[in-house]
């Protein structure tokens, strides 16, 4: 693409389109360790210029991409009037994936209120860093000590900050981590170190502390969709579930799945097994084993509910005792 052309579709607007935006990184190389779809998806075009880019709506030109940085965060700190950054930003808010949901974001109405700009960012940065592969990129300048292959690192959850490149982030819960302890825990995984890390927040929550803890997801690190790991995330999923549907959105959150699809398609969030097509009567725990009855959450969800249901038994067994008196000798034969 010539330097003329690109101006005239630039000024005819032609780069509204994002494969039009695309096209200007492949065709004058982009060298930047930050992916071509990753910056055309919130709108840039490269100038051809060192990293310099620019917005197709805002015009606003931005340069100096580091492993890390994160195109629509940065966009969004350097121009927050930019209406198509907005949008995309509320897209966040709702939950939707930009490279999937991008069409129609120039023409979404909604708008953010400024005293969010904080929380818009940080959901801004977690859509992004959703991504293994983006995730997997943020560690490119990192010359810091490891106990493990970042590929294993970003698998677990983290990706290296931007602006301190020895600490990593769960893009999850948003734990931090700084430097591993060369002579520690060299030899513990990213997936147990995650583990303790979460646990000891768990003790930091109960003094209020604002990092966020996690309290009953203890397979966590390993979950395939870590963002509905608690079952009030799963709920919020079924906004849209018809309410008239024999299944109820409660029984489906409580055995592992969120909403995933158009219909009554559900994921379960640990082992990324899909359902669809429920029937009157259906009883979700159990389609669940039969989708995939290697489910270790589901196989802790069920050991946990036998342990319930025995201790639930026992106590109506004790409570009757005590009502006789708790003397009375039961007749074997009634036991089962
Ligand atoms: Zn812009
Ligand atoms: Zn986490
Ligand atoms: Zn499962």
């Amino acid at each position: 693409m010539e330097d003329d052309e690109f101006n005239r579709l630039f000024n005819d607007g032609a780069m509204k389109s994002v494969s039009k935006r695309q096209l200007t990184f492949v065709e004058r190389e982009w060298k930047n360790i930050i992916a071509t779809k990753e910056m055309s998806t919130v709108g840039f075009c490269f100038t051809g210029e060192g990293d310099t880019v620019v917005c197709f709506a805002c015009k606003g030109v931005l340069s100096s991409w580091k492993a890390g940085s994160v195109p629509l965060a940065k966009h969004l700190k350097a121009f927050p009037d930019c209406q198509f950054a907005r949008d995309l930003a509320n897209k966040c808010k709702r939950g939707s994936n930009l490279q999937f949901d991008n069409a129609t974001a120039a023409t979404a109405n909604t708008a953010y209120d400024d005293s969010d700009f904080e929380d818009i960012i940080r959901l801004v940065e977690k859509s992004f860093y959703r991504s293994e592969c983006n995730r997997l990129l943020s560690f490119a300048k990192s010359s810091t000590y490891f106990p493990e292959k970042p590929q294993e690192i970003a698998r677990a959850g983290f990706y290296c900050k931007e602006d301190s490149l020895d600490t990593v982030k769960c893009f999850a819960c948003l734990v931090e981590v700084k430097t591993w302890n060369r002579s520690d825990n060299s030899r513990l995984s990213t997936r147990k170190y995650h583990q303790i890390v979460l646990s000891k927040d768990e003790s930091r929550a109960e003094t209020k502390t604002p990092i966020k803890a996690k309290r009953d997801d203890p397979m966590h690190a390993t979950a395939k969709h870590k963002e509905y790991v608690r079952e009030n995330q799963r709920m919020e999923s079924f906004s849209t579930w018809p309410e008239c549907h024999f299944i109820k959105p409660i029984a489906l959150a409580k055995a592992g799945f969120f909403k995933s699809g158009e219909k009554d398609e559900v994921t379960c969030f640990y082992c990324g097994v899909g359902l669809g097509y429920w029937e009157p009567g259906d009883d979700p725990l159990e389609e669940h084993g039969k989708g995939n009855s290697s489910c270790k959450w589901l196989k802790l969800l069920k050991s946990k509910n036998k342990v319930k249901e025995a201790k639930r038994k026992s106590d109506i067994t004790k409570s009757s005792f005590e009502q006789k008196g708790g003397d009375t000798v039961k007749d074997p034969g009634q036991q089962k």
